[in-house]
């Protein structure tokens, strides 16, 4: 009897299309395109240095970013102020005047405002809000140790 063998769907032969660059790649194969960004992103990961991996993980910062975002109502304040949008995802503390400029004021609640990713990415190091934020003038201003 002859033997036929049936139509495999997941071998090697079967071809995609690169949802990025729409080059035909082997179906299991990871296109050259996209290692090629994984490899860019992870390089950026690494230049952050070591003392600032050491920031973000104290549990002195977690506590103030927490404070920080109950403050401000747990919503990006450029997006309420500037468009009228409530965004409670994603968020970050933002510092207004750079940490790597100014150090000192790395710990200090007037000089962070929660930001949703995409507001922090456009204010960026610019030093200055784009929009009016008025800093809450409450007892707990100041420093956080
Ligand atoms: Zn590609
Ligand atoms: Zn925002």
């Amino acid at each position: 009897m002859k033997f036929v063998k049936e139509h495999n769907m997941n071998n090697t032969t079967q071809k995609k299309i690169c949802s990025n660059c729409g080059k035909v790649i082997p179906y299991t194969a990871t296109c050259e395109c996209k290692k090629k960004a994984n490899r860019l992103r992870n390089a950026e990961k690494d230049k952050r240095k070591p003392e600032e991996k050491k920031f973000f993980n104290s549990t002195r910062w977690k506590k103030l970013r927490k404070r920080i975002m109950d403050r401000d109502g747990g919503y990006c304040q450029r997006c309420l102020i500037k468009y009228n949008i409530i965004t409670t995802s994603s968020l970050e503390a933002h510092h207004i005047k750079p940490r790597n400029k100014y150090p000192e004021l790395r710990w200090n609640v007037d000089n962070l405002v929660t930001l949703c990713k995409s507001c922090n990415t456009s204010i960026g190091t610019k030093e200055e809000l784009d929009f009016p934020f008025e800093m809450p003038n409450d007892d707990e201003r100041g420093y956080v140790l």
